[in-house]
């Protein structure tokens, strides 16, 4: 027992669609680096040096989440500032609204 499906197309020079009992997946890239988008979403960056064998795997967990990402992307920390309504000092989150709830100030 214990079947497994795998298969893998190469649907353009450097490309390669991977199909799984969990999905598919697509993986491209060139010799030394490549990206692969796996089927549960996760995406796994593989920088290599030809000819030597060596080789450093990233993974992303899926949706920009830290997850079991090695790496701390500062980029995909979602930035939420703050400030307060000039006129009443309610606070607020820049580009949520237009107006203050509290007293109606337009905000900038
Ligand atoms: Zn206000």
């Amino acid at each position: 027992m214990g079947f497994r499906f795998r298969k893998s197309f190469k649907i353009a020079p450097g490309i390669r669609l991977n199909m799984s009992k969990s999905g598919i997946g697509m993986s491209a890239g060139v010799k030394g680096f490549r990206v692969t988008k796996r089927a549960d979403g996760r995406v796994q960056r593989t920088t290599s040096i030809p000819g030597t064998g060596i080789s450093y795997v990233e993974t992303h967990a899926a949706g920009g989440s830290f997850g079991n990402s090695q790496v701390a992307d500062a980029s995909e920390v979602p930035t939420r500032k703050t400030t307060t309504c000039p006129n009443c000092g309610h606070r607020y989150t820049i580009g949520k609204a237009n107006f203050c709830s509290q007293c109606g100030q337009q905000l900038v």
